[in-house]
């Protein structure tokens, strides 16, 4: 069959996501994935050993307690499900402190007080804020379209909402230190900001309170990342739909000012009548539908796309037994954290840390997170084993070019274990069964969206976020092409989350007039 309702491009979560809304809204629709897996920066593989269960790319699934995809479209009887440690997030140091973060709001105030009372207490605060009282208003503004700035501060006009908007011109670190005072818990949140691919720039810190809205909301998809995508596309083919691998998209086929195809690499077409959608990076979908039918203002900004000034590096391991850190003399609760920071001393280490990466060095202090996710789901790991993994933050290209991360492989990952091993020690050669680094070459070689190893298709930076991603005249997923949807992470959300899958839906939804089988999560508001 070559003809569908819908036609979507890029089987990521995005791409299934717009697709699963559009089945439940009685749409017959095409997803087209150009790999021979579906699931785009959503994938679980087995490169080290049959059944050492690696996330290649997102590993921590955010707020998903209140995504309305789950809900909607019933992804548990489809296959999806997850857990929430208790303890969410670790960091551990040099020093042999450690700091933890938990569901549980009190032992986190503990676990703070014993760096900081007064940060102890700015934690309570911005929880009790963010996280408690304003947190349907994070949902909100993350399942719909962006706000324009002054449109928000209008609906923003409370006391409330006015310290969120004091955030607004600050940069990651200013926003930060408006709130704590100990340099190693500056340091830890100023780190966990730049993990989403943020800059410290001014404009960007707003992402601070929407962080501490979900900082303890982390969840490990059961099985794999890769759970999503497939419940993703049971949705769709349980509707008749479909999910078509290997199948490559070079032409958006744009017919009297409107999308009506998809045209493969092999020269066939795929014949969206009513839509036809895009879950790709933006600046390779205006390409596939002819840059002339953009505005020069559009591609312009896209052909100057801001990548990412980072990417990550990741070393997975098979172990006999979990990491088990030095600081938990200090703190046990840190070997039983999921998400668990190391590698940095101070925020200087961690400024230049950032400043490598932007001048294609590799960090001479490599620092990142991870996790060992059999802790939490024994699935990951053969009975009684362990599968755990560490990214530090990496330049995309290292001096010579981005083919070094391939001559220098064996360096890199022995540097990289080097440090994970003054952290903890147990990771001997005996508890070690194999290992498999994972380049941010390779995360652009398996995912063509991920350009120079942009985990989140984009930058966020103040040009590329909100109304601005990826440019005014596509941010409500919509574009000058009647007919021509975007649904990809290069648009306002991002993360794995849906976001950008579940507003293309809403605005598909709304100008073909679809019956909705699903309630649309209201706009964003705040009184208080
Ligand atoms: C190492 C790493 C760690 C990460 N960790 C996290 C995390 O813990 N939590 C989190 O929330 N996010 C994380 N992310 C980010 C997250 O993976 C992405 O934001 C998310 O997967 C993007 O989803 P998407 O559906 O928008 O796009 P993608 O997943 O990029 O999907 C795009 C799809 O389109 C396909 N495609 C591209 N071009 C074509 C074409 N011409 N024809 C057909 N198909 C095409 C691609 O192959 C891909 O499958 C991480 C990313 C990386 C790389």
């Amino acid at each position: 069959m070559s003809r569908f309702d819908g036609v979507i491009i890029g089987a990521g979560h995005n791409g299934l996501t717009l697709g699963a809304y559009m089945a439940r809204a009685g749409m017959k629709v095409c997803v087209l994935e150009r790999n021979a897996w579906i699931g785009g920066g959503c994938t679980t593989d087995e490169p080290i050993l049959p059944g050492y269960r690696c996330n290649l790319h997102s590993n921590f699934y955010i707020g998903f307690s209140e995504a309305p995809l789950v809900r909607d479209l019933e992804l548990q009887r489809f296959g999806f499900s997850y857990v929430e440690p208790p303890v969410q997030q670790g960091v551990t140091m040099r020093d042999g402190t450690a700091l933890t973060i938990h569901k549980d709001l009190e032992r986190s105030c503990a676990s703070i007080a014993r760096f900081s009372r007064h940060d102890a207490e700015a934690f309570r605060n911005l929880h009790e804020t963010y996280a408690v009282k304003m947190r349907s208003f994070f949902t909100s503004v993350l399942y719909n379209p962006p706000v324009a700035p002054d449109e928000m501060r209008q609906r923003l006009s409370g006391p409330m909402g006015k310290e969120f908007l004091a955030h607004a011109p600050l940069d990651l670190f200013q926003a930060v230190d408006r709130h704590f005072e100990d340099h190693r818990i500056r340091t830890f949140f100023k780190l966990f900001m730049h993990v989403t691919t943020a800059e410290n720039v001014p404009g960007t810190g707003l992402i601070f309170p929407t962080i501490m809205s979900s900082i303890s909301r982390l969840a490990l998809p059961t099985g794999g990342s890769a759970a999503l995508p497939l419940a993703l596309a049971r949705v769709i083919e349980s509707a008749g739909g479909e999910v078509r691998t290997s199948a490559d998209v070079r032409e958006i086929v744009v017919e009297g000012g409107r999308a009506v195809a998809a045209r493969l690499s092999d020269g066939s077409r795929i014949d969206g009548t009513r839509f036809v959608a895009s879950g790709i990076d933006a600046p390779t979908t205006i390409q596939l539908a002819g840059t002339a039918n953009f505005p020069a203002a559009v591609t312009d900004k896209l052909a100057k796309w801001h990548w990412a000034d980072h990417s990550l590096v990741t070393l997975h391991l098979a172990l006999n037994a979990p990491p088990r850190y030095v600081s938990a003399k200090f703190d046990p609760d840190i070997d039983r954290a999921f998400n668990v920071f190391f590698g940095f001393d101070d925020t200087e280490q961690m400024a230049r840390c950032f400043d490598q990466c932007r001048r294609g060095e590799f960090p001479d202090a490599p620092m990142g997170n991870g996790a060992c996710n059999s802790m939490f789901d024994p699935t990951y790991a053969p009975a009684g084993k362990h599968a755990a993994f560490w990214w530090p933050f990496a330049p995309y290209a290292l001096p010579g070019g981005a083919g070094e991360w391939d001559r220098r492989k064996d360096e890199y990952l022995a540097r990289i274990l080097r440090v994970w091993r003054e952290f903890a020690p147990n990771l001997t050669d005996d508890n070690i069964q194999g290992t498999y680094l994972f380049t941010p070459l390779d995360i652009e070689r398996r995912n063509s969206s991920m350009k120079k190893g942009a985990v989140r298709l984009g930058a966020y930076i103040p040009s590329q976020l909100g109304v601005n991603r990826p440019h005014p005249l596509l941010a409500d997923n919509r574009t000058p092409i009647e007919g021509l949807y975007l649904c990809g992470s290069s648009n306002h959300g991002g993360g794995a989350n849906g976001g950008p899958g579940y507003n293309a839906a809403n605005a598909i939804a709304t100008d073909l007039k679809l019956k909705r089988a699903w309630v649309p999560v209201t706009a964003p508001e705040w009184n208080g």
